[in-house]
């Protein structure tokens, strides 16, 4: 879609990119750390200085009510990947064998089938349905059999802006707990979350953090998506089979991004407190532009993104609808159908006419395309 409106000279709310910049501190440190030759590899999971960085962060933000002995370490707990999405192949890896099978939930990151396929397991698809896109966990257990062996999570989630409340994450606990399966948890939108209410992170519940891998990504944290700086929170016997893997996939990332990632998480702390309201400004700007237009706006209530619902403007299908707004109208959003696997993409068809915008653009660039989808 990016490249549809680019050729068409379309205002790009489609892929999930910042059009603002990476902050001045964090350019300034990496350009520092090149020019001061710091350019050869790091240790492969990761510089230290980074590593206890993310701990303090996941102690001050999930887990100040745990002893220090209970802490998270970031020596054994923490491996520095290329991405989120390096985190979530090597985890993937790292679980799954031949034959098993892997719940995930429709819409789904585009990522996870194909490193659960390439690793010889198979999906189970579980669809979640608007407006709340919310988890139907009889439906997850009723699902889960002998072949189970982990379930993906993605809160707050790309693309329908819905998050998991606390009654969600102990319900998963007691089903891995129960089945004996474990989790992939995939939080890269952690600090965006909107209107007070909270991310509930794995990392808040110790029992469940014990069966899973969490995956972040400094890329929406930062601005700097092209960086491919990410990270996964595992405990210690997960993290050593974990690394095992990562060794001989990248075996380390981008050193001048990690120093300059470690300054900015310890001496600009406030940029990722300030995340949620900054988000939440562009949301709710974006949404009054769009109030007197004939779409139906479902719920954001975290990640940068948010849905509309066209039905109303008309009968296209979502891949067909966005092609037509990107070349004709000027505004690129994404369809939600190709986040489905591809047998159930008819029947979705049938019922669902709902599209995706980016807000993480210039408030006159959200004007502008909200100016231009009243007039639909
Ligand atoms: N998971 C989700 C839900 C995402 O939206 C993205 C980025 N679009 C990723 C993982 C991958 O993150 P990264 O760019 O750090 O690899």
């Amino acid at each position: 879609m990016s490249m549809m409106a680019n050729q068409h000279q379309a205002i790009n709310l489609s892929q999930g990119f910042p059009e603002f910049d990476t902050p001045a501190f964090l350019k300034d440190k990496i350009n520092q750390a090149i020019n001061e030759g710091k350019n050869q590899y790091s240790p492969s999971n990761g510089l230290p200085d980074l590593l206890t960085q993310i701990a303090e962060m996941i102690h001050r933000q999930y887990q100040s009510h745990l002893t220090d002995e209970k802490k998270l370490n970031g020596l054994n707990n923490i491996t520095i990947t290329s991405g989120a999405t390096e985190a979530l192949w090597v985890a993937i890896q790292t679980l799954i064998s031949p034959n098993d099978e892997v719940i995930i939930f429709d819409p789904a990151y585009d990522s996870y089938e194909p490193a659960i396929e390439l690793a010889g397991g198979t999906c189970r698809h579980i669809a979640l349905a608007a407006p709340s896109y919310a988890i139907n966990w009889e439906l997850v257990e009723q699902t889960i059999n002998e072949k189970t062996r982990a379930i993906i999570i993605n809160s707050p989630h790309n693309p329908t802006g819905s998050i998991l409340n606390a009654s969600d994450l102990r319900t998963l606990q007691a089903l891995v707990e129960k089945y004996d399966l474990y989790v992939i948890s995939d939080e890269v939108y952690e600090h965006m979350t909107f209107d007070g209410l909270r991310h509930e992170s794995v990392l808040r519940y110790p029992d469940l953090f014990k069966r899973a891998f969490v995956v972040s990504s400094f890329g929406k944290t930062f601005h700097c998506t092209g960086w491919k700086m990410g990270y996964c929170a595992a405990p210690a016997e997960l993290t050593a089979e974990f690394r095992k893997i990562h060794q001989y996939v990248t075996f380390c990332s981008f050193t001048p991004a990690q120093i300059a990632i470690a300054q900015m998480l310890k001496e600009q702390p406030s940029h990722i407190t300030a995340l949620a309201s900054f988000y939440q400004q562009k949301r709710d700007l974006l949404i009054k532009a769009l109030k007197d237009s004939r779409f139906t706006l479902l719920p954001s209530k975290g990640t940068y993104f948010l849905l509309l619902d066209y039905s109303a403007i008309s009968t296209l299908n979502d891949r067909d609808f966005c092609i037509w707004l990107t070349k004709e109208i000027g505004v690129a959003a994404i369809p939600l159908s190709p986040l489905y696997p591809a047998e159930h993409r008819e029947a979705y068809h049938q019922e669902n006419k709902v599209i995706r915008l980016c807000f993480a653009k210039n408030d006159e660039t959200l004007l502008k395309a909200a100016g231009i989808l009243c007039q639909l």
